[in-house]
């Protein structure tokens, strides 16, 4: 059992961490931190997303505005109700939900968001100051694994890593952070060519392929640090990993289960993002 690392456990911890933190600044006469979150139409995938985030904001003290739009909103309504955030002194952190309706264009409506307030990391200046080695917001998933990977005692300096996928809200940001770390760091996808050859000789594996069960312990070098962000579907209903959690246990150091591993950390990560936003520009 202790080879499993619950990232709704660490996650808990944490957030204890943050609300003592807030406490204190308010104790001090600051005001609390802020977060708008910026959602068009009625997707229930979104709504019950945005619940999670309203509902860990407040057990943290993080002020949690939504700025719930029609799906009939235009790009440019959208983007000024972005910019009026922008130029809110009191709002530290700024979270499109994603996916927007198709006649909305995310990249676009990314870039009207203030890069020191885009505390989801999606922003192209923050992009770029992740890969120019520079302080910056990663997005929420790899900051999250980042966590997993120290709360497990996994040693990163010197490791051999692997990331199993390249996306560029999982994949490529995590392999840099790993990389920032002093991992050597393999980044594999759906071409690469012999897969298992390069994951047995890694420490660290993170599995992003988005394919359940793949990776099952014939995959897995002894000893390893295994941290699976999949989220399936199997035709049962129920959800599982990218990773074959039962049969890779006996083999490895540790490794995250799925539900109740990654998927807690991404909304802590965010929280974690509005913090070091607000002591930034509160210099608290
Ligand atoms: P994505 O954009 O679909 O990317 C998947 C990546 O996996 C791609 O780079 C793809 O390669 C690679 N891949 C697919 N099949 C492969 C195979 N057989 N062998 C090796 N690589 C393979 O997905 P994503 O957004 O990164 O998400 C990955 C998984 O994490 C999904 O299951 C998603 O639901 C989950 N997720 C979880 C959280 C969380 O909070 N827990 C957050 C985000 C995502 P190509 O580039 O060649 O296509």
């Amino acid at each position: 059992m202790d080879k499993l690392l619950y990232g709704s456990v660490l996650s808990e911890r944490l957030k204890d961490e943050m609300r003592q933190k807030v406490d204190r600044y308010c104790q001090e006469g600051r005001r609390r931190p802020r977060l708008d979150t910026l959602v068009v139409g009625d997707d229930p995938a979104s709504l019950s997303y945005i619940k999670g985030k309203q509902k860990a904001c407040a057990f943290v003290g993080i002020e949690n505005i939504v700025h719930h739009m029609p799906s009939s909103v235009t790009q440019a309504e959208l983007e000024a109700e972005i910019v009026a955030c922008n130029q809110q002194e009191d709002c530290d952190g700024i979270l499109l939900q994603m996916p927007l309706p198709a006649h909305l264009d995310a990249n676009h409506a990314i870039l009207t968001i203030a890069s020191e307030k885009d505390v989801d990391g999606l922003h192209p200046l923050n992009v770029g100051r992740l890969y120019a080695g520079e302080e910056c917001f990663a997005p929420c998933t790899p900051v999250g694994i980042m966590a997993i990977l120290d709360a497990m005692g996994c040693k990163i300096e010197g490791a051999r890593a692997v990331v199993i996928g390249r996306s560029r809200l999982v994949g490529n940001p995590v392999a840099r952070l790993l990389q920032d770390r002093n991992a050597t760091v393999t980044i594999c996808h759906s071409k690469t060519v012999d897969l298992k050859a390069i994951t047995k000789e890694c420490d660290i594996v993170v599995a992003a392929c988005g394919k359940a069960k793949m990776i099952d312990h014939t995959y897995i070098k002894e000893g390893a640090y295994v941290v699976d962000v999949g989220i399936n579907r199997t035709p049962d209903g129920h959800i599982c990993g990218d990773v074959d959690t039962e049969d890779v246990l006996p083999y490895v150091a540790k490794v995250t289960p799925v539900p109740k591993g990654v998927g807690p950390m991404t909304i802590c990560s965010l929280l974690m993002n509005t913090l070091k936003s607000y002591e930034r520009r509160s210099k608290a």
